[in-house]
């Protein structure tokens, strides 16, 4: 669970992203963040994940109080979180199979176990024939694929996508999402940060839109408020 309670980030420069935002979001849902450009989306991912530190109000991932959280916890905390970046954020001279291996290395996860997942995980995002590949030589939604088999691979209960689709085609951005679709069937809680209204609209999830620092619309709200 994601919970941020009367939340206010102001940079050292003065400027306020965010100002008292507070929201919910439960295990297993689906939850779309919009806002136009500077609206607070980023800052608000940056919260979530401990890059940033809120200078008042409380923020609380998988139950843990992160403004508490002493520092030499965040690595642990943040590899518990599946995290996919908008520029795919893979190692250019490393295969697809060994990107997302190198996950599992870093937590020294056992080479049998390595041998497992990572063509299980490859699989599961449909690039079973491209494991051997690098980076250049994948398409931007197929780099997209690999960089969600990395964040998946360590079984995350959380995953935060930030414009996942923002550098590929929009008919391959509906593929991403439309997987993250069947990850959040798995039971994975999904926050995903994007523009692309089109998108959003092709899928009936939550959607809470951000501006100016501010919530200013969350649909699942204004369905709790119909009668
Ligand atoms: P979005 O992701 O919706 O585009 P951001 O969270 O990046 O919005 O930015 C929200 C506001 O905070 C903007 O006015 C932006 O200029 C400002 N901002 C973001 N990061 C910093 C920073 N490191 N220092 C100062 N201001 C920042």
């Amino acid at each position: 669970m994601i919970e941020f309670q009367n939340v206010t980030k102001k940079y050292p420069n003065g400027t306020v992203a965010l100002d008292d935002v507070s929201l919910r979001i439960n295990d297993g849902e689906f939850v779309f963040i919009v806002g136009s450009s500077g609206a607070g989306k980023s800052t608000l991912i940056k919260l979530m994940l401990r890059e940033e530190r809120a200078n008042s109000g409380v923020v609380k991932v998988n139950g843990k109080n992160l403004g508490k959280m002493p520092r030499y916890k965040i690595p642990k905390f943040r590899r518990s979180i599946g995290i996919v970046f908008q520029d795919f954020r893979l190692i250019p001279n490393m295969t697809a199979y060994d990107n997302v291996a190198f996950a599992l290395r870093v937590t020294n996860v056992r080479s049998k176990e390595i041998k497992r997942k990572v063509p299980y995980m490859l699989n599961l995002v449909g690039l079973a024939s491209k494991m051997k590949c690098k980076p250049d030589e994948l398409s931007g939604g197929e780099q997209q694929r690999v960089a969600l088999a990395r964040a998946l691979v360590n079984s995350p209960a959380l995953i935060i996508a930030d414009e996942p689709t923002g550098n590929i085609d929009p008919e391959l951005s509906y593929e991403i999402v439309d997987l993250l679709n069947e990850i959040n069937k798995l039971g994975v809680t999904i926050v995903m940060v994007t523009h692309e209204h089109d998108l959003v609209e092709k899928f009936n999830h939550r959607v809470i839109t951000i501006e100016k620092g501010a919530v200013i619309r969350d649909t699942e709200e204004m369905e709790a408020n119909i009668c």
